[in-house]
């Protein structure tokens, strides 16, 4: 029943009420009005009644609405709250993603992520340009189709199927012209529940490490090669002087001179060893002072001339006597000085000549030493192996004896230590140029500045 009805019911009652209290007066009792009057009465009561009741459902309803609202404000201000907190939760993930880009993109090493399904989530600059791929287009890809070496599209697949942490292989790539070799470790992830959801992959380039590992097998090699040599021959004669194979005075003395050169070459072997390992790891100790080249090599051509006179070959020093200053370890200088004399003569026919000239050169700011010679000369295909370890020129290796260590000695005290450069210019049957620059000390200096 709608509030208008009880307002008419409450009006037709009222209305009875006033028409019986108006008779009341008119006549005595009249039986028909009262009960007229009860059931108005009645009617008014029930009305009243409904009313009440009415108002009460209504009340409870508006509490209903505002316990409701209530309610909905709580929930959104809760939604609010949680939506603040998401937001803050997408910045934190997205600076997290940043910084593990930042970490991926700033290693030198090839590194590549996968997800379960080996598709490409990222990957840094160096993996593009070793995999053949651009890491930014291929976001999401399948490796499969990313990475020309299937090898390796292998290797995540596997090592993620079988659930292994973490793998190591060595690889072959192509790059250019040349094999890079590289160690490839890839790395499991696991998710919460612990399994496998992707893999990272670091391909580290040891090509360098290989090649340097191969040289020091090499030059143990050649080493034990050449120590073995003069060391057979020293055991050999002193058995033979220990089991008195030397009848006479003049055999044994001979032995003994043979025993005695060995030795000798054995120690000239090591010194030269020791030096260019101390110069190659750079523990050797430099004195530098400002010298002149030109009284080195004045010292140097004093100290040949004996040697020289025994193959009868003339030294010559053209160098005019400038105190052309450099700031050299002048033992190291002199050693340089020496060895390209000695070889000059060793390798000089009887009869030669060997000239040395040291020279300022003052447009390019060097001075210029030249050792030149009558000798056999060096075929062309040897001479950008001259200055490398125990290489020996082999049509030359008849006309004297070596250890093929003596240019690469001179090579590692000109370039290593003093910053110069060594040179060498030769023709078979001619005579050979070899040199080297060291640059002048006001040069240095300048440099300084
Ligand atoms: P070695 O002890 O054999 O002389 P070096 O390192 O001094 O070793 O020289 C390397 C090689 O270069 C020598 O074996 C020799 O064949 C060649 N060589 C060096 N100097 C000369 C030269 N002046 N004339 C001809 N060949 C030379």
């Amino acid at each position: 029943m709608t509030l208008n009805k009880y307002y008419i019911f409450a009006a037709i009652a009222g209305l009875m009420v006033l028409l019986i209290v108006a008779a009341m007066p008119l006549g005595g009792t009249n039986w028909p009005e009262i009960l007229a009057c009860f059931a108005a009465l009645f009617a008014g009561g029930w009305l009243g009644r409904q009313l009440f009741a009415e108002g009460k459902s209504q009340l409870e309803q508006i509490e209903n609405l505002k316990n409701d609202y209530k309610n909905q404000q709580d929930k959104a201000s809760k939604c609010i709250r949680e939506n603040k907190d998401l937001r803050l939760q997408v910045q934190l993930l997205k600076r997290q993603k940043r910084n593990t880009e930042a970490v991926v993109y700033s290693i030198s090493d090839a590194v590549i992520v996968t997800d379960a399904n080996d598709r490409l989530l990222m990957a840094n600059e160096p993996a593009g340009v070793l995999l053949g791929f651009d890491a930014k287009e291929a976001i999401l890809k399948p490796l499969e189709e990313l990475v020309m070496k299937k090898e390796l599209v292998k290797l995540i697949a596997n090592s993620r199927t079988s659930r292994i942490r973490h793998v190591k292989h060595e690889l072959q790539f192509e790059a250019g012209d040349n094999t890079l070799t590289c160690n490839c470790i890839i790395s499991s992830i696991l998710d919460d529940d612990n399994e496998v959801c992707g893999a990272v992959t670091v391909l580290h380039d040891i090509t360098r490490e290989k090649e340097i590992s191969q040289m020091k097998n090499d030059f143990v090699s050649h080493v034990s090669h050449e120590l073995k040599t003069p060391l057979a021959s020293i055991t050999a004669y002193s058995e033979m002087l220990v089991d008195d194979e030397a009848t006479d005075e003049k055999t044994r003395k001979e032995f003994y001179s043979i025993i005695q050169g060995q030795a000798q070459r054995l120690n000239r072997l090591i010194e030269d060893i020791l030096s260019i390992s101390r110069i190659e790891s750079g523990l050797v100790k430099v004195n530098r002072e400002p010298v002149s080249t030109a009284l080195i090599v004045r010292d140097a051509v004093e100290m040949i001339k004996s040697y020289a006179a025994e193959k009868d070959i003339t030294v010559e020093d053209q160098t005019a006597v400038v105190f052309d200053q450099v700031n050299a370890d002048k033992d190291m200088i002199s050693q340089v000085v020496i060895n390209l004399l000695s070889n000059a003569v060793k390798y000089t026919p009887k009869g030669g000549k060997v000239s040395v000239n040291s020279e300022v050169d003052e447009s390019q700011q060097v001075v210029r030493v030249t050792v030149t010679d009558t000798g056999v000369g060096i075929p062309s295909e040897d001479l950008s192996c001259v200055f490398d370890k125990f290489y020996r020129v082999k049509a030359n290796s008849k006309y004297a004896k070596g250890t093929g260590l003596g240019l690469s000695l001179v090579k590692q005290i000109v370039e290593k230590v003093h910053g110069g450069r060594v040179f060498v210019t030769s023709e078979v049957g001619k005579g050979s140029s070899f040199g080297f620059e060291l640059p002048l000390a006001a040069a240095e200096k300048t440099l300084v500045k």
